[in-house]
């Protein structure tokens, strides 16, 4: 796609261009039932996806295990370092059954809420949360299906929630529920979602998702169940108004956020959302923690082999406003046309890094990341200084090597958005495949051998990766929280 883009600018800017051989923005895929087979996970690593996600939400283990599996193979072969979310569904309320898979709600009807087991029917919604009569009062919105239908809360009495419709429609089996406003005891981490954690551990997962953050300490109760000994990196979800009033200390607890579009829409007006998006991509980046930009972006996707225009530029802005990530839920999980979506999301991105890139841009789009609290002043102007070296000097890669292996440096070179594709050495396969999710980042796998001459390793890792030829400058990093170190090298 960058050919158009390098004709139009002419020769001037034809080698910047040329630079871009790997994509910025990394993509984020969810397999379920369209793509979960062997054959559709290689064609989808083929079409560009860097994460794929295992949404907790829908199927069951064993179905998980299995889609596990087959993508560790096809990733293995393929030899590209997919890494592998695991989205814990946290207190995500939901209606239960109905007699024929639904019902249809009409505005102004009364229509009952139970918290009593039993599978609804005509008037009769079963709720899945077991206190809403406790937690809910009169007046409160109920939105389901996220927000398509409405219902206003009337009275409680006993188990039975009355309500009227205000926006009728069809509901089916097991949608969402949102209590926009209402105070709800349930903690962040349900018993469902300790059995999850425990799963994807078990399973190798190198991210833990959270749904319905509200507060730091939701993250930590959910890093209290981690092994000491290399464990997932977690990734916050925003999707509940609370979590805004403590973004800060959210941000400094996880190792990364989701803007999770959908339920944020919900909760709260979805006017509100694009303006959140933005200053969340940019306070992550102040982190310097990566963040993923989720849900309905090329959702028309799920039934046709065409996004529309408006989805198309909905990527954009995400790519353009420099997000860590763009994610596809539906679209490759259930949908008719899983590969499409993912060439096209690849399509999207490398269109407008090829733009930004020519425009030498990609650190000063979506705003200088200003360091917040809680992260390292040292470590960031290191990594803004390297990014602007890179530039002068016209390196062709940023060898990062992890020392400690916890990825700092690699996170921190990201935030720093440098023009030059950033390669995250790392020497143990979960520190490389955490650093799939990262800006800029191609992860690999060295011996820890390699890393005592790290100067032959990046000179060798730069050119093997095609970044660099005979001639060409790179640089390599190492250590910034402790020592930092620079080092200009010729390949
Ligand atoms: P979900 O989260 O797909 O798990 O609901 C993302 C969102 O709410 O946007
Ligand atoms: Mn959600």
């Amino acid at each position: 796609m960058w050919h158009g883009e390098r004709a139009r600018n002419g020769t001037g800017v034809a080698m910047d261009v040329e630079m871009l051989k790997r994509r910025r923005t990394k993509i984020v895929a969810t397999l379920g039932p369209s793509s979960s087979d062997a054959a559709t996970i290689e064609k989808l690593i083929a079409a560009g996806v860097n994460v794929v996600r295992l949404n907790m939400s829908h199927g069951d283990h064993e179905a998980h295990a299995q889609a596990y599996k087959e993508l560790r193979t096809a990733a293995h072969n393929a030899r590209n370092p997919i890494g592998v979310l695991v989205d814990l569904c946290g207190p995500k309320l939901r209606v239960g059954r109905f007699e024929g898979g639904g019902i249809d709600l009409v505005e102004g009807a009364s229509v009952v809420v139970t918290t009593r087991e039993v599978v609804g029917e005509a008037g009769l919604i079963a709720s899945q949360y077991a206190t809403l009569n406790e937690e809910i009062e009169a007046g409160a919105r109920i939105l389901l299906d996220d927000g398509a239908l409405e219902l206003r809360v009337d009275g409680v009495a006993g188990t039975e929630v009355t309500c009227t419709v205000v926006r009728g429609g069809r509901l089916k089996d097991r949608k969402g529920m949102n209590l926009p406003g209402s105070r709800l005891a349930t903690p962040a981490l349900t018993p469902k979602d300790i059995d999850d954690a425990r799963f994807a551990i078990d399973l190798g997962a190198d991210y833990l998702a959270l749904s319905f953050v509200r507060k730091a300490q939701d993250v930590e109760d959910l890093k209290a169940l981690l092994p000491a000994d290399d464990p997932p990196r977690i990734i916050a979800k925003i999707e509940h108004p609370d979590a805004l009033d403590n973004i800060d200390a959210i941000i400094d607890a996880a190792d990364g956020i989701m803007v999770a579009r959908g339920d944020l829409g919900v909760e709260l007006p979805p006017e509100e959302v694009p303006v959140i998006q933005r200053r969340l991509v940019a306070l992550a980046r102040a982190h310097s923690k990566p963040c993923i930009v989720a849900t309905q972006m090329l959702e028309s996707m799920i039934e046709h082999a065409q996004p529309t225009r408006a989805e198309v530029s909905d990527v954009s802005t995400a790519v353009f406003s420099s997000a860590d990530a763009v994610m596809l839920s539906a679209e490759t999980a259930s949908g008719s046309y899983p590969v499409e979506a993912v060439a096209m999301m690849d399509r999207i991105a490398r269109q407008v890094e090829a733009h930004v890139f020519a425009e030498r841009r990609f650190r000063a789009e979506g705003g200088d990341p200003v360091p917040a609290a809680g992260s390292s002043p040292v470590a960031e102007a290191v990594g803004v200084a390297v990014a602007q070296l890179s530039r002068d000097l016209r390196c062709r890669a940023i060898v990062v090597v992890s020392l400690g292996g916890t990825g700092a440096t690699a996170r921190v070179m990201s935030a720093a958005r440098p023009g030059a594709p950033i390669v995250g050495a790392a020497a143990t396969l979960r520190g490389m495949l955490q650093q799939s999710l990262l800006w800029g980042v191609v992860p690999r796998l060295v011996q820890p051998a390699e890393i005592e001459e790290p100067e032959e390793l990046a000179k060798r890792v730069a050119a093997q990766l095609d970044l660099a030829g005979a001639g060409d400058r790179i640089l390599l990093v190492k250590g910034f929280e402790q020592s930092p170190s620079i080092t200009v090298l010729e390949v």
